[in-house]
């Protein structure tokens, strides 16, 4: 008999590195037994820091007065929400989404999830590119796919479009873009992603299926310097869009998000895609959203986090952390920050860090030693009381002295 109980899949999913790293770095790290302490400097997760707008707390709240009988009823797509979503994606991208193609989901992870299981079967392959959203590959293992990934230009932030179409087999079925990017905040231009159409729809030809693009666009609000964001669904048909609420409101723990179909796939496309999207969200455990935060959209919709305020904050952390020494490019838009290690090793680094009671995600996290991500949701407060922490880091790194242990063991 076999010692764990565990099925292989589980088994498999706990093996993924990236996954590894991130579950024990939040179980039982330092930070793991001091996060919620005020005293330190929190820029690991997309997690808030202030309390919720006022705004954003009454919709949700006037979303859980019943109207009807049937109000909490079973809730799948419901149709008030669906509108509401493809009115403001439409108004936004300038594509007349229809209602039914926006399929909601637990947030953006059950979108991802539902897009993979819905055009690829298990065993066959998922090619994105590192450094990636550090749970790609436990998704991709869950639904039975095996990721193939690539590395992006990291001197430029840039897709490697010739790593892509190198790495793509009569076995890829879908290519996830992530744009604007976590973690490097690089918002793909239109040139790139129009020729990464011409690569996808060369290679499905080529391999007789069509291969789908999982635009991983969670961001896509969160925009800086007045930029204009271009989805991949403008260029490519067979597009699937993942999007989650999480980011707009800076609510993660309030799961909605939805995968969406673009007005330009064929119809006999979409209406199959629909009704195979609705059978494996059944199927795997009625993944829909609950029905008060799907009442609630209309109103959350029209609410965006003060894009202003974090671009004010982005500002002084790549300006003061330039200042000190490091080297990092300016992102357009997420709410990340992508630096490079003073020192090759990023974990000790982020150790060296949290020693100043500052917390960062080691570039491993994201299979690119070093480099370490910062997570601009922390407060003005942190980020001020940071600086120091920061300045003397980068100091100790270069004068080679000792990293300085941290308790608690785990990862970073
Ligand atoms: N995709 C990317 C690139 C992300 O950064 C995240 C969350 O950090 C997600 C998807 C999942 O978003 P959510 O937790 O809102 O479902």
């Amino acid at each position: 008999m076999p010692a764990s109980p565990l099925s292989r899949r589980a088994e498999h999913i706990g093996a993924v590195a990236p996954f590894r790293l991130v579950g024990d770095f939040y179980a039982t790290s330092t930070y793991g037994q001091r996060r919620g302490d005020p005293t330190i400097c929190d820029f690991t997760f997309g997690n808030p820091h202030e309390l919720p707008d006022p705004a954003y707390v009454a919709a949700i709240r006037d979303a859980l007065e019943p109207r009807h009988a049937r109000w909490f009823a079973y809730a799948d797509n419901l149709p008030v929400a669906q509108e509401a979503a493809a009115a403001s994606l439409g108004a936004y991208l300038g594509a007349a989404f229809a209602p039914e193609d926006i399929l909601l989901t637990t947030g953006g992870f059950g979108a991802l999830a539902l897009g993979m299981k819905l055009v690829a079967d298990p065993g066959e392959e998922v090619v994105y590119s590192l450094p990636p959203w550090f749970l790609y590959e436990a998704l991709a293992v869950e639904a039975g796919l095996v990721p193939v990934k690539v590395r992006i230009d990291l001197e430029t932030y840039d897709l490697d479009l010739d790593a892509i179409a190198g790495a793509i087999t009569p076995r890829t079925r879908v290519v996830i873009v992530n744009t604007p990017n976590n973690p490097t905040g690089r918002i793909y231009p239109p040139e790139t992603l129009r020729q990464l159409a011409t690569i996808l729809d060369e290679a499905s030809d080529r391999h007789g299926r069509r291969i789908y693009l999982l635009s991983d666009e969670p961001y896509n609000r969160l925009i800086f310097d007045g930029e204009t964001f271009h989805s991949p669904t403008s260029f490519y048909p067979y597009t699937l869009l993942a999007y989650s609420y999480g980011k707009t409101h800076l609510a993660p723990g309030q799961r909605i998000g939805y995968l969406a179909l673009p007005p330009t796939m064929p119809d006999a496309d979409r209406a199959t895609l629909r009704q195979g999207a609705w059978n494996v969200q059944v199927a795997a455990g009625w993944i829909f959203p609950n029905a008060a935060m799907q009442y609630a959209l209309p109103r959350l919709e029209q609410f965006t986090i003060d894009v202003g305020h974090l671009q004010r904050k982005r500002d002084r952390m790549v300006e003061a952390l330039r200042e000190m020494g490091y080297g990092l490019a300016c992102p357009e838009g997420t709410f990340y920050l992508f630096a490079r290690s003073p020192i090759a090793d990023d974990v000790a680094f982020a150790e060296l860090l949290a020693a100043h009671d500052v917390f960062v995600l080691p570039g491993a996290m994201f299979e690119t030693p070093g480099y370490f991500r910062v997570c601009l949701t922390a407060n003005t407060d942190m980020i001020e009381r940071s600086l120091p922490g920061f300045s003397k880091a980068i100091a100790t790194a270069r004068a080679g002295r000792a990293v300085p242990s941290v308790t608690g063991g785990g990862a970073p």
